[in-house]
């Protein structure tokens, strides 16, 4: 990369505070593992994030005041009533015997949430402890925004480095691995529709947004996707095939 280039990108990611391209992560060291959350131990079968412990996540994080709570008629969330709950998805353990945990979720506002890129976990020291994503509730049960796709538990100061790299946890010196296959970094939403039923999404730093089928049960691909920052009013992410569309089922 040329100096010009990096200059560019110095200048994009220390934009104003106000631009949703800005990394909001908050500073201190979430505390995991949720005891609201039974870890889930890792099998051959998920090298990224998996549905049983997203299911989990979602009993927990819903049932907390707001988490749910949407202006039906604007279908947007509302101020001083909806609320995003975040948690850091993270790997912990030793040799072959690790476990996918999710950190105490650190309460948002009524449309943001700023999880942090750091874990203490209860058992485990830093050294044997990989973050992978990010989990957050959407009380209207919106798509993944432009901020949510570009949020990464990354170097701050180069938060576009993942995107250019393979699904792995870039820039860690150990790369995870669980009998040979990669862990992949995936951060994941969840929300509950207005007539009671769930989704879940999780989404990769390569762009794949992916939604659970309860009918196929299976993760399936709705589309590639990339963070449009340019324009401060557009909080749509630009997909491949359009606006990105849900599964309905
Ligand atoms: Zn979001």
């Amino acid at each position: 990369m040329g100096r010009k280039q990096e200059w560019i990108i110095f200048l994009l990611a220390s934009g104003c505070a106000s631009s949703p391209m800005a990394v909001d992560v908050e500073r201190k060291a979430s505390r995991g593992p949720w005891p609201e959350v039974p870890a889930v131990e890792m099998t051959d079968e998920e090298t990224s994030v998996p549905i049983g412990l997203l299911r989990d996540v979602a009993n927990a994080l819903l049932k907390r005041a707001g988490a749910t709570a949407c202006d039906s008629m604007k279908r947007r969330p509302i101020e001083g009533l909806s609320m995003e709950y975040c948690s850091t998805i993270y790997v912990a353990g030793e040799g072959e015997s690790l476990s996918w945990r999710v950190t105490e979720p650190i309460r948002g506002e009524f449309a943001v949430c700023r999880p942090s890129p750091q874990v203490e976990d209860a058992d485990y020291p830093a050294s044997n402890v990989w973050v992978v994503g990010y989990v957050h509730n959407h009380p209207c049960a919106a798509p993944p925004s432009s901020k949510d796709l570009a949020n990464w538990p990354t170097d701050a100061f180069d938060p576009y480095v993942s995107m250019a790299e393979v699904r792995m946890v870039p820039g860690n010196p150990r790369p995870l691995t669980h009998r040979n296959n990669a862990i992949e970094m995936a951060s994941a939403l969840v929300a509950q529709r207005q007539d009671g039923t769930r989704f879940f999404l999780r989404y990769f730093t390569t762009g794949e947004v992916q939604q659970w089928s309860e009918t196929r049960s299976r993760w399936i691909l709705l589309d590639r996707c990339t963070p449009r920052g340019s324009n401060p009013f557009s909080a749509m992410p630009q997909c491949e095939k359009g606006p990105l569309r849900l599964l309905r089922e």
